[in-house]
């Protein structure tokens, strides 16, 4: 049986700017066609006994729990790791790291404001023109296992990007909402489709590659395979 997971979620537990209550979220998950959750809240990981006391909770629900760093190369989200390790915002640390636990690591949202006017001349940046298989050879897709090429917080344009890139990359694909309140929650989600019933199996799961990115049907509420809306450009 395979299972969807919103893999990418902020709680104002840790994440000073969510406003998701954690508790909320529960409730609100059994509505949804979702069967669990991925909370990686910035820099900072739930300890034992938080993560014990939230699943006790709800156990008929997958909850698993990783982190979202702020890397040299962006936003990263590991799963595997019990702590913040000090020198993991430079991404090589963080890929040995999680590589000497047998963790895993995506790349959060690659291509977010790359296209953005404002922020690049903010950054004095020139214009984003790469293909999508000129920007598949970037170094940060060979420092990570997996890459979301699908993300609530991102604007069609930058997802569609990333599905692009991925088809050049032989990393695991993953979708999440990156949602900081109710709003949004489950958008995108994460397909595993093999049976899990732990995060040590999802993390061999993701490693496996055997993954589909989900797209919310909110009328029907039903998930489908995520695809690209491909509109035309102005
Ligand atoms: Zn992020
Ligand atoms: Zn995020």
């Amino acid at each position: 049986m395979s299972l969807i997971l919103d893999m990418h979620i902020h709680t104002k537990k840790h994440s000073s700017d969510s406003m998701l209550d954690p508790s909320e979220l529960l409730s609100e998950i059994p509505e949804m066609p979702m069967s669990g959750i991925n909370i990686c809240e910035h820099d900072k990981v739930w300890n034992k006994h938080e993560i014990e006391e939230y699943k006790a909770n709800n156990p008929q629900f997958f909850c698993s729990f990783g982190i979202e760093v702020a890397t040299d190369y962006g936003h990263v989200v590991a799963l595997g790791l019990t702590e913040y390790i000090s020198g993991i915002h430079k991404l090589e640390k963080l890929k040995e790291e999680i590589d000497k636990i047998g963790g895993f690591i995506f790349i959060a949202h690659p291509f977010r404001y790359v296209f953005d006017k404002v922020t690049a001349m903010r950054q004095g940046a020139t214009k984003f023109e790469k293909t999508p298989e000129e920007a598949s050879e970037m170094e940060v897709f060979k420092l990570v296992h997996g890459v979301e090429i699908a993300n609530g917080g991102n604007t069609p344009q930058e997802n569609e990007f990333a599905y692009d890139v991925a088809k050049y990359l032989d990393l695991t694909i993953l979708g999440g909402s990156d949602a900081h309140s109710l709003s949004g929650l489950g958008y995108y989600a994460t397909r595993i489709n093999s049976q899990i019933n732990s995060q040590d199996e999802l993390i061999s799961a993701l490693h496996t590659g055997d993954t589909d990115v989900m797209s919310l049907n909110k009328e029907e509420g039903t998930y489908e395979i995520y695809q690209p809306q491909r509109q035309l450009k102005t």
